[in-house]
């Protein structure tokens, strides 16, 4: 008999709820993101690099970081693309309506780059070093889908 044919598939649905917790960090950052709308970064003790989100240690020099800094809103859009082809949405579970832009922005005062949504699909539209701002959401939970998307700077 072939070894394939041998083979079963087996049909299950796995459902994981969790919750974890977001640490001291990440605390302090949704929580400012959530209540004030500010985005904060951490800065390295040593080299004065600043990571958003935030990080407890450099990665280039170990050194620990140990200053909150408040960056943005606005920042600056360094890339992006504009996404077609629809697939769930991890944040979500749900797909997420295409076309939707997607970029990566680094926002003033910040060393590192986040990466979001943008309020553009059309790829004419989207140019690298446009600035851009976060459209906050009304009710917000203390995540980084707080911030609906960016938006370019009227
Ligand atoms: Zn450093």
């Amino acid at each position: 008999m072939d070894e394939q044919k041998k083979l079963l598939e087996i049909v299950a649905q796995a459902n994981f709820p969790y919750h974890y917790s977001a640490g001291k960090l990440l605390s302090f950052f949704f929580t400012a993101l959530r209540d004030e709308k500010k985005i904060y970064g951490r800065k390295c003790s040593k080299c004065g690099q600043v990571y958003v989100p935030p990080r407890p240690a450099c990665g280039p020099c170990f050194a620990p970081t140990n200053e909150w800094v408040e960056v943005g809103p606005q920042g600056s859009l360094e890339c992006f693309t504009v996404v077609y082809f629809t697939f769930l949405d991890p944040m979500t579970g749900q797909k997420r309506p295409v076309p939707y832009g997607y970029g990566l922005i680094k926002l003033d005062h910040a060393s590192t780059r986040i990466q979001h949504f943008l309020s553009i699909n059309d790829p004419k539209l989207l140019k690298a070093g446009m600035r851009m701002e976060p459209v906050f959401l009304d009710q917000r939970e203390g995540k980084l889908s707080d911030i609906k998307w960016f938006k370019p700077v009227e």
